[in-house]
């Protein structure tokens, strides 16, 4: 037996392919302990050319699988697991990674089962989430890690307690959008400097990565970063005045804020 046991999908699209592509390149499953199902014949073809076994039940995948990932879109959650509630057993985790589905919508759907919401954000389609998890009353630390191991081929994933799902929904699960935007504004500004298109945003993107890369690898304060690349009266520090002057910092954390509000509104 692997050591996650059969991975099951329950809606076979975008994330779930991320997901499953994730876990076979990161060695933490084979695709041949994948189960998965979709009501598209394309999606399923995917899953079948990948080597995963594929069925047209949703309730065959609880029956094959252990670890179920519900991975429909949020107003097909609770049609889904009402269906298959009655095969549902002791040995299964259900991990539902869809957007405001709460831990309570999930278990009046499911039952009194072995619950874990999952919060990922768009680039896990490229391997690198920045996901939070929060776990049902009964599930176990072992399913905590099993899905923090999981993730972790996909980019992270990090357990907080359901109230902060809204703060998180604010920061990375709409995060990456405000991120393209400063990428897109800083393209713009290399293109009213001179520069073209196509290498002003390959050196937006690219600076942006590095950045990032910095503050993960050194564990600096982003401050602390910030000061070392800005010299006395430099170019760099008559940049950041600007941004100062446009309330760059505040205006990001009121986004931040107003996207967890409008998430609480949601839930
Ligand atoms: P998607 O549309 O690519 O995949 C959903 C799949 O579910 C489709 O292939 C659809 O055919 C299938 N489906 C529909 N009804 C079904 C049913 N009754 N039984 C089984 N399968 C069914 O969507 P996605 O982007 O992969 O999103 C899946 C979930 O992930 C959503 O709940 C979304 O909130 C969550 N999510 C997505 C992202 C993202 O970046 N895409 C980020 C965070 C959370």
């Amino acid at each position: 037996m692997p050591e996650f046991g059969k991975i099951g999908f329950i809606g076979a699209g975008q994330m779930a392919e991320a997901l499953a592509r994730g876990f076979s390149n990161g060695k933490m499953i084979k695709f041949e302990d994948v189960v998965a199902t979709d009501p598209t014949e394309a999606r399923m073809k995917v899953f079948k050319d990948l080597g995963a076994q594929t069925v047209t039940d949703n309730k065959q995948v609880v029956e094959k699988a252990d670890v179920i990932f519900i991975a429909v879109k949020p107003q097909y959650v609770g049609v889904v697991l009402k269906e298959v509630r009655s095969s549902l057993k002791d040995n299964h985790t259900i991990v539902s990674i869809a957007a405001g589905v709460t831990l309570a919508q999930l278990k009046e759907a499911a039952g009194d089962v072995r619950l874990v919401r999952v919060m990922p954000n768009t680039p896990c389609l490229v391997g690198e989430t920045a996901s939070a998890m929060c776990l049902g009353p009964k599930a176990t630390d072992k399913d905590a890690e099993m899905v923090r191991k999981l993730f972790s081929t996909v980019g992270q994933c990090i357990q907080v307690d359901e109230s902060l799902l809204s703060a998180v929904t604010g920061l990375s699960g709409s995060g990456p959008a405000y991120v393209f935007l400063m990428i897109e504004a800083l393209s713009d500004g290399g293109v009213r400097a001179g520069l073209p298109r196509d290498i002003a945003q390959a050196l937006a993107a690219q600076t942006v990565l590095g950045s990032a890369k910095m503050v993960t690898e050194t564990g600096k304060h982003p401050g602390q970063l910030k000061d070392m690349v800005t010299s006395p009266a430099g170019t760099t520090i008559a940049g950041v005045h600007e941004l100062e002057k446009g309330a760059f910092r505040s205006t990001v954390m009121n986004a931040v804020i107003a996207a967890a509000n409008r998430a609480n509104e949601l839930s």
